[in-house]
């Protein structure tokens, strides 16, 4: 039998729920793009762009996805041939190491593997050996949304200080972004970038780059910027189509007005973060109980809590994570995110990883709804687990 149907929970990494007011107030006949409110409107989003970014500085938007956004950075920053440095702690600074690749840079990897953040002080010790000043770019992924790693970034910030070395700090916050703490200004990241699909709770369609000024100033010698992407005549535009060069993206406006009022306006950044924290603290506690069991194999690929991710959690369980994710979803209508880059597809090794996305528009009812649903399923299949797990939730949540 099903129990999948009535409301489905989509807890899958991006696109996260969307909230029912954000739905709302996109469905509309088409506005006026010339003049009158959307006008308005589109003007009204980048102050609070800013406030969700904590940054006084610069913000675009693009019509496009999170690998735009990598492109558009990168593109405003660098010439061809330029090196780049990328820690890695997962598959999504691979996909940012290809697409700096595409664009003619010289791109050097530092691998940290899939369990543990960025070592900061092994990336100093890089960049006071590059004594030419050659690496242009630190391209770091604050969350690592398929090992769900969190790397500290004002500690690589001191460390790019630390060796004296000009280069850019450029944050991928896509995951992170209204989920994990993430201070632009005061973590000293010159730019930040992020969709709108995750932690700003809109469907996927626009992203947004956000710039200091030591970023403009390597725009100033960037050969890499095409027509489209150039940030320059998008950021602050006297002429209102500039902002998208071209059509804007009418009705995702109108949902992004309505997310961010209920983040910045409504509920505020700080207590969206504190949110996020105590929901991943209930979730890393029924894991903890869950592996706990004699002969359970379940286990946080994050091994210490300190720097587990408040927006995605990854959870290890060879050969039956495919198992699992399809019963809760056929039979409980929960949907569970697949790995991501643990394993080759199309390999039996493949099936032993899962994630759950806990970004966005997420409450304490809700995501023990998703855990109580994984103990279901657990017994169900007959999966060793430890006993205790929703006893540990409420406890975490209730704290
Ligand atoms: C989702 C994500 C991306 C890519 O976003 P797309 O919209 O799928 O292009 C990049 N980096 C991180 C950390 C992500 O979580």
């Amino acid at each position: 039998m099903s129990l999948a149907n009535g409301p489905h929970t989509l807890a899958i990494p991006g696109p996260s729920m969307v909230p029912e007011r954000v739905l709302r107030a996109m469905h509309r006949p088409s506005p006026n793009i010339y003049h009158g409110p959307l006008i308005d409107l589109t003007h009204s989003l980048i102050p609070d762009l800013k406030a969700v970014a904590r940054t006084e500085h610069d913000a675009t938007i693009y019509i496009g996805n999170g690998h735009a956004a990598w492109e558009a950075v990168l593109a405003n920053t660098h010439s061809r041939g330029d090196r780049v440095l990328v820690p890695r702690t997962g598959s999504f600074a691979d996909g940012w190491a290809e697409m700096a690749r595409g664009l003619g840079l010289d791109v050097e990897m530092l691998d940290f593997g899939n369990r543990d953040p960025i070592d900061a002080a092994a990336v100093g010790e890089r960049l006071r050996a590059d004594k030419g000043h050659e690496i242009r770019s630190v391209l770091v992924v604050h969350v690592d949304t398929s090992s769900s790693i969190r790397s500290d970034i004002a500690a690589i910030r001191r460390e790019i200080d630390a060796a004296g070395h000009p280069a850019l700090l450029q944050v991928d916050c896509m995951a992170s972004m209204a989920c994990d703490r993430f201070e632009m200004d005061e973590w000293g990241a010159d730019t930040a970038i992020v969709g709108c699909q995750k932690g700003l709770m809109t469907p996927p369609g626009v992203c947004f780059v956000f710039y200091n000024d030591r970023a403009s100033k390597a725009r100033e010698r960037a050969d890499c910027v095409t027509g489209y992407w150039d940030w320059v005549p998008r950021t602050n535009p006297e002429i209102y189509f500039r902002y998208f060069n071209g059509t804007g993206p009418t009705h995702h406006l109108y949902g992004l007005r309505e997310a961010l009022d209920m983040i910045v306006h409504e509920e505020g950044i700080e207590n969206v973060w504190a949110r996020h924290a105590r929901i991943a603290s209930a979730i890393h506690a029924a894991f903890e109980a869950w592996e706990a069991g004699n002969d359970a194999a379940m286990e946080l690929n994050v091994r210490d809590p300190a720097v587990r991710s408040h927006a995605v959690t990854a959870i290890r369980l060879p050969e039956r994570a495919t198992e699992l994710r399809n019963w809760v979803e056929s039979k409980m209508g929960v949907t569970l995110g697949i790995g991501v880059g643990m394993a080759a597809p199309d390999t039996p090794d493949w099936h032993g990883f899962f994630r759950i996305g806990h970004m966005g528009h997420v409450s304490g009812q809700s995501i023990l709804g998703t855990l109580a649903t994984i103990d279901t399923g657990l017994k169900a299949l007959g999966i060793p687990h430890g006993p205790g797990a929703l006893d540990r939730a409420s406890q975490a949540l209730a704290a």
